[in-house]
């Protein structure tokens, strides 16, 4: 059987000095229209079924929808899967926009994990950076729930999930930002969140302002780029608002 990838769209926003996101309807919203020096973006988690496994990575902005329900569990359930179906969760980092979505607040107004029988798999030095550090990047909320919960299985600076997922700490858009590499029969899959953010910065070379070492994230991409395309990786890009997946 092979891997089954779908990428879980929560649209695409403007976020920019403020570093609020901001809903960006591509049909009706002027590009040119958008605050100076305001960045594009899609917000796009990423489900991998592999063998009757299911991964995500990366959780999304955590954002309801007028009904109320989580949208990463609306866009599951359009795939017909519940959140309590999610085996494993592996995070990047834990920047708003990829960890809104680790928690949620139930009917009940509990503060639960979305995902309520899933591994949940973050560098632990990350955490305590975030813990930290506080608004506006990170939401202590998001993710406070991690502490010292058996649903954890906290990572440092390199190593692998029962063989087939490799991890790595990079640093570069944030200090303890990971990224993961799934291996699977003779598919690879890479998953760099905002190291490897999207497909036109792959094959540019391309200092980000919003990194926190852009030049240590370029260094990383061209290697990533270089391996990937010898290892026929399957690229995920988390914000890339065409092209959800490419081989280079
Ligand atoms: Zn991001």
């Amino acid at each position: 059987m092979s891997i089954q990838v779908i990428p879980l769209s929560e649209g695409v926003f403007t976020i920019g000095h403020d570093k609020i996101f901001h809903p960006f309807n591509q049909d009706s919203d002027v590009l040119t229209e958008r605050p100076q020096g305001s960045l594009l973006v899609e917000i796009q988690p990423f489900l991998l079924i592999v063998d009757g496994v299911n991964i995500l990575f990366d959780t999304g902005l955590g954002f309801t929808l007028p009904n109320g329900q989580l949208q990463i569990h609306h866009n599951l359930a359009n795939h017909g899967i519940s959140p309590n179906a999610i085996d494993k969760v592996f995070l990047s980092h834990l920047h708003k926009d990829h960890a809104g979505g680790i928690c949620y607040d139930t009917e009940q107004g509990v503060r639960s994990f979305s995902f309520p029988n899933a591994i949940y798999y973050v560098n632990q030095k990350e955490f305590e950076y975030a813990m930290q550090k506080g608004q506006p990047s990170y939401v202590i909320e998001d993710f406070e729930l991690l502490k010292n919960s058996s649903q954890v299985e906290w990572l440092n600076e390199k190593g692998s999930i029962q063989g087939s997922i490799l991890y790595e700490q990079t640093g570069g858009h944030c200090p303890y930002h990971s990224v993961f590499l799934l291996e699977h029969k003779q598919e690879s899959y890479f998953f760099g969140g905002d190291v490897v953010p999207q497909y036109k910065q792959l094959i540019m070379r391309y200092v980000a302002k919003y990194d926190y070492d852009g030049k240590e994230s370029m260094l990383l991409r061209e290697r990533y780029a270089l391996e990937g395309k010898s290892g026929h990786w399957h690229f995920l890009f988390y914000h890339d608002v065409k092209q959800p997946v490419v081989q280079l």
